[in-house]
């Protein structure tokens, strides 16, 4: 099963509406149009209606870096995945570690985010790992089971035929540290046999396992020739069109 590299950009609370738009001119320019990898932008909600539109009739798809779980209703700050669709939006990241950390992020609240993507043809891009204090106490296998077997309840296999899951490690964000080759290929080598037992075989095989973590140009083509490492989620060095381009042109 060959399975499209994928390259994705998570600006987190980073540029302005302006801003975003000078990164794209940038980007663009750099990008042949037949990149071996889908490349993906996911800009704050303010900035996701002017890049969409400045990425409309390019290859480069819009992503949200997050979605609640209801359409509409009381619901003061947040924003529905009927808004995102309408937007141009064709994922959404779910579960960043950062919404775990800093904003009560939980198992329960990341599985109503991603159903209620899948209901939208959303696709969900679930973020999972494991902290140092889990690594160290040689928990990462059970923390990423645990996380991934609690968003995906209740789901069938056909609602999730698009589904991608980021491996990434919350030591490694944002740190420069980066996870080994085969740390990243152990984690995600685990990630597919579990999605292969709580969906099915095909499923898993079809499905797009990221590593997210200090991805860099400089470190990104070791990562990608591991088997279960079918592209990147991408923090500061998405940052800056240059780096993103080193990165999507692996
Ligand atoms: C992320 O936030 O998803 C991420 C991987 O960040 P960084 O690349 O900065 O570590």
């Amino acid at each position: 099963m060959s399975r499209r590299p994928l390259i994705a950009a998570n600006w987190k609370l980073h540029k302005t509406v302006p801003e975003a738009l000078a990164f794209l001119d940038d980007l663009l320019a750099d990008l042949t149009g037949d990149e071996a990898a889908e490349v993906v932008i996911a800009p704050p909600f303010t900035a996701l209606e002017a890049v969409g539109r400045r990425l409309d009739g390019t290859a480069v798809r819009l992503a949200a870096q997050n979605v609640y779980w209801e359409d509409q209703g009381a619901f003061t700050g947040e924003v529905s995945p009927l808004m995102l669709t309408q937007l141009g939006c064709r994922y959404v990241i779910v579960g960043h570690s950062e919404r775990r950390q800093f904003f009560g992020e939980t198992d329960e609240t990341v599985r109503r985010r991603l159903a209620a993507a899948s209901r939208h043809e959303l696709t969900p891009i679930l973020c999972v790992g494991e902290t140092k204090d889990d690594r160290e106490a040689g928990r990462t296998d059970d923390v990423l089971t645990s996380q991934v077997s609690r968003a995906l309840e209740g789901l069938y296999p056909d609602q999730l035929q698009e589904l991608v899951v980021a491996y990434e490690p919350v030591w490694a964000i944002g740190t420069g540290l980066t996870a080994t080759v085969d740390q990243a290929q152990e984690a995600q080598a685990h990630l597919r046999l579990l999605l292969a037992r709580i969906t099915d075989k095909s499923l898993a095989n079809q499905t797009r396992i990221l590593y997210g973590g200090s991805v860099k140009p400089e470190n990104i083509n070791a990562l990608m020739t591991m088997p279960d490492v079918d592209g990147a989620l991408v923090g500061g060095a998405s940052l800056s069109a240059d780096s993103f381009v080193g990165i999507i042109q692996f």
